[in-house]
């Protein structure tokens, strides 16, 4: 029961500010974050690469409220790009990104403009297009190192733009990868569209707080609903990107894969940063292929607070750091 009510505090501006001032906080967010600027995450991309792990970075952020603040999030993201760069590391490491972060939730009207977010003759910016501005120089950067960027899957009204964002996007590269909710219902037709040649899919249970009218609640009717779309990405000629942490669900992937005649570095798995380490670097020397999705940046209280909200117990683990300090 703790979980929605934790989902619910990660939209309040009142809890943002006690969260983030409170003593402790840093030792637990620190779990989950791997730092706050690209030197201090470059330590953390050199130590993953060199024990044979992948990753996924997310620069974090993503309650924006101006273009400017949209544009600024682009220019993160080219800025790590030319680290990886210079890192002789672009190949095996790609980007995550939320759209929210790039101005997807802005209105149109009210949104004014900033270098490479322009429109066709100067046109006004917003939302969904100022969003695919912004994402495609992102996009761009990447494939010229050799890299790929994938589209996090936000709460549920903001889907059909992403997928449209994301169509748009593969048109030039067709690599871009997106992220599909096992707990929407919309979700399995979503697989059925996009387990086609060259697509790279992320299949994760959702972590956002969604009504009964369009995400199951139950959590082993989220767990079924993942088999299924499972089967359909495994049993489909796009590349499955499996993003879970839960033992059964790992096993059923290697089984499915196993059974739709896939090599293990025929699909991936992904975990997030700090979260079963033990069992990251267990698949990876099993011959599959491990991408850790690493999240770092200074506005982490959406993301931290979604990781709270997965396991309750990292909630006794916060206050009881607060309570020490
Ligand atoms: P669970 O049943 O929640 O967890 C299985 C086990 O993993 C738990 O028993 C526990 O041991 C461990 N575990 C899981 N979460 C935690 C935690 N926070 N702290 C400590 N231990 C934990 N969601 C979206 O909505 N959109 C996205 O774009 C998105 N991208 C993701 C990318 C990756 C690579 C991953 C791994 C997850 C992503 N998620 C995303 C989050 C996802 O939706 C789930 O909320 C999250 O993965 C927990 O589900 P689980 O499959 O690990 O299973």
């Amino acid at each position: 029961m703790l979980g929605p009510v934790i989902l619910a505090a990660s939209r309040s501006d009142k809890m943002r500010r006690f969260v983030s001032a409170a003593p402790g906080t840093k030792q637990v967010v620190d779990r989950f974050i791997a730092g706050e600027t690209v030197d201090q995450v470059v330590t953390v991309i050199e130590d993953a690469a060199g024990r044979g792990l992948e990753l996924t970075l997310d620069v974090v952020g993503e309650d924006i409220t101006t273009p400017e603040q949209a544009a600024a999030a682009r220019d993160a993201y080219l800025e790590l790009i030319d680290r990886l760069k210079d890192l002789g590391l672009g190949t095996r490491a790609e980007m995550s990104v939320k759209l929210s972060m790039f101005g997807q939730a802005l209105p149109s009207p009210t949104a004014t403009l900033d270098g490479a977010a322009s429109g066709p003759a100067g046109t006004l910016l917003g939302g969904h297009d100022l969003a695919l501005a912004n994402v495609r120089p992102v996009v761009e950067a990447a494939a010229a190192i050799g890299t790929t960027v994938t589209l996090d899957a936000e709460d549920h009204t903001t889907l059909d733009s992403m997928f449209a964002i994301h169509e748009e996007l593969r048109k030039d590269h067709p690599e871009t990868g997106c992220v599909i909710q096992a707990y929407l219902f919309r979700t399995e037709e979503d697989a059925r569209r996009l387990a086609a040649a060259g697509s790279r899919v992320r299949i994760v249970k959702g972590a956002y707080k969604e009504p009964a009218s369009v995400a199951y609640q139950d959590k082993a009717e989220i767990d079924k609903a993942y088999v299924r779309i499972l089967r359909i990405l495994m049993e489909g000629e796009g590349y499955p990107m499996i993003g879970s942490h839960d033992p059964r669900l790992i096993a059923i992937a290697q089984e499915l894969g196993r059974k739709a005649g896939r090599k293990p570095d025929d699909y991936e798995f992904q975990m997030l940063y700090g979260i079963r380490t033990d069992e990251q670097t267990r698949l990876a020397a099993e011959g599959h292929r491990m991408r850790v999705y690493t999240a770092y940046g200074t506005d982490w209280y959406g993301y931290f607070m979604r990781r709270l909200a997965e396991k309750p117990a990292n909630l006794l683990f916060f206050g009881r750091s607060i309570l020490t300090k």
